[in-house]
Parts: C-alpha cells; structure tokens; sequence
C-alpha cells in the first residue's frame, strides 16, 4: 500500500476491503473513516452476513457509480444466500447503512434502509452541518426515502431505522404514504404501520392534493433560451422531478466532484410545510451514499422557479458555506412551460 491510509478515499477503502482480510482491515478502516464515521467501520458493519454475502455487499459497495441502494436481484440473492426474510436483511444493513452518517453536531448515528415498490434496498443516513441552524439537517429516515424518489421507484413499502422515528420523520414518511401503509422496521420491536405511529395524520389529502409524490412525476420546466451547461441541465432534471405541489416553487440541484460524478436532487415538499427537504439536501444524500466526501465538491447548480413564494437560494448558500465554503452556488431560474 502506497497510499497513506488517512488520504485514502472511501471507495479506495473498499477496494481494500474486498481483496484483505477483514481482521487486518479493521485497524486501516478505523483510520480512514476517523473524522466521518469513526467506529462505524464498513467491516463491522457487514459482520453479522455470511463470506458470500459479504462479498456480494462490497462488489455492490464497490461498483463505478453506485447509487446507493441494493438492486432487487442483488437482494434476492442476499435474500438466498442469508436464508432471511426481507424484514430481517434490511434490518442486518442498518450498521451499513449506518457508516454513511454525519452527525457532526449529535455524534448520534442514524441508518436507515427503505424497501421500494421495485425491491430495491435504498440506504440512508442522518447528515449535520456545523455552524448553522438545525432545521437544515437531513434525518436518516428523509435520507433513504429521498434516495428511493430520486431514482424513481413507485413507491416505498417497508423502512428499517436504527431507531424508533421521530415525529418529524413520520411526518415526512405520511407524506410519500398518505394512507400510512409503510412498514417500520426497529430492530427488537414488532414491525408497525406508519398509521399506527402516526394516527389521525395530516398529509396531502387534507389540501386537496391528489397527485402525491409517488409515482414521481416530471413538471415541465424549461430553462431562458441558449442555457447549454451541464450540470445546469442536469439541475434542470432534478428540478423537473421535484415535489411541489404546495407552493408550485419547483427547484432542483445539481453537483459536480473532482472525481467527475453528478449528483442530482429534488425538492420534496410536506404538506405541513415544514419537514420539507431542500434540493442541496437530497443531492448531499446522493453523494455521501455514493461514498464520496464534501471536500470533493467543485459545482454546484440550482434552478428553481422564477417569481417563487419561495427560494432555496439563500438556504443552499448557508449549506454549502458550511461544507463547501469554496464553492460558489450558481442559480439559474426556470419557468413553467406556457
Ligand atoms: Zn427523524
């Protein structure tokens, strides 16, 4: 090894991983992940799953591009391979999911994995940002939900957490599950129904909204004429698929890295306004999923509507001072197509 272990970046941690001895790997992991996930080192975490599924784990993990969630053929071969219901293996990812957390301001580890409508696993994890307000952090619930919305699955049926969700996320699961059928999976508990969690809710139905989020749906917002940049139309993308139905102020963001990868998210409104998430937000989730760091981060894009009730401008800037402080958002305003 050549690399200094502390320079090592995680997907290089995990190309380590998979071709060592786990044994061996728990000294180097500790180091690598010290400042951002300390003792939730990737080998402990896949501990509790047998040598193949385990490989099967880190190959997924370790995939050019991975999306952060476990395909639904991957899972049914974790599924054979476990001899475990489905309930039982998403709960066993949580520690996976788990190593993604960054709670700079808690210290408190949250994973979180949402089953979608297509089988896949979606993993989630809690995110702080120092130095600002608290309403801006992402919960590991919103987190692994997010991840299910921006790749589009219909729907998600069952969400394991490391521990029981707060008010907030159940505010925020009623919301892409009005009629309270998500499973809540906690680890020793009794697997419940969001409606038994959060009885007499309030949600979509009670502002007449009758298009939910999901199945995600594309608005059909455009961009001023010769706009041709990339990432600005991939913030475009990420804007066109956002859930707005209450103030119509659709919004997107786009990130670029060093390493060249994309990241795009979507605004995701609730009905009680607030938990919403913001765009920088849900593209922050894909990124630290992917296994990449903010110190990657070279641009940012966000487009959202022109003459908006609101904007995500001013909270962007605030997060990404916080992560990214070289960084430079870049706001691009989009209209409804006539
Ligand atoms: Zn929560």
């Amino acid at each position: 090894m050549t690399v200094p272990l502390t320079m090592m970046n995680r997907r290089e941690a995990l190309a380590t991983l998979g071709s060592a001895g786990l044994g061996l790997l728990a000294m180097r992991v500790s180091s690598v992940y010290a400042d951002e996930v300390k003792q939730n080192a990737v080998s402990t975490a896949l501990a509790k799953f047998n040598d193949k599924s385990r490989q099967r784990l880190l190959r997924i993990l370790k995939e050019p591009g991975f999306g952060g969630y476990v395909p639904s053929a991957e899972v049914k071969a974790l599924l054979d391979d476990e001899e475990k219901s489905i309930d039982a293996l998403m709960i066993e990812l949580l520690p996976l999911a788990k190593t993604y957390s960054h709670p700079p301001i808690s210290n408190y580890y949250v994973g979180a994995v949402a089953r979608g409508t297509s089988g896949n696993l979606y993993l989630g994890a809690n995110i702080e940002f120092p130095g600002h307000s608290l309403g801006f952090s992402v919960h590991g619930e919103q987190s692994a939900l997010s991840n299910a919305y921006m790749h589009s699955d219909g729907g998600v049926s069952s969400i394991a957490v490391t521990a029981a969700p707060c008010g907030h996320c159940r505010q925020f699961m009623n919301e892409l599950s009005p009629d309270g059928d998500i499973q809540v999976l906690v680890e020793g508990k009794p697997a419940v129904k969001l409606s038994s969690l959060l009885p007499s809710a309030f949600g979509p139905k009670d502002l007449g909204v009758t298009d939910l989020a999901f199945p995600v749906r594309e608005v059909d917002l455009i961009l001023p004429k010769g706009q041709s940049d990339t990432l600005v139309l991939a913030a475009l993308g990420a804007a066109r698929k956002s859930y707005a139905p209450y103030t119509k102020a659709h919004s997107g963001v786009a990130i670029v890295t060093q390493t060249g990868h994309r990241y795009k998210g979507a605004y995701i409104e609730n009905a009680a306004y607030n938990p919403s998430l913001p765009p920088l937000q849900t593209a922050l989730v894909a990124l630290i999923i992917a296994g990449e760091s903010y110190s990657a981060i070279s641009e940012v894009a966000l487009v959202e509507m022109e003459g908006a009730p609101i904007s995500q401008k001013s909270v962007a800037e605030a997060v990404l001072s916080a992560i990214a402080s070289a960084v430079k958002l870049r706001v691009v305003n989009a209209t409804m197509k006539a």
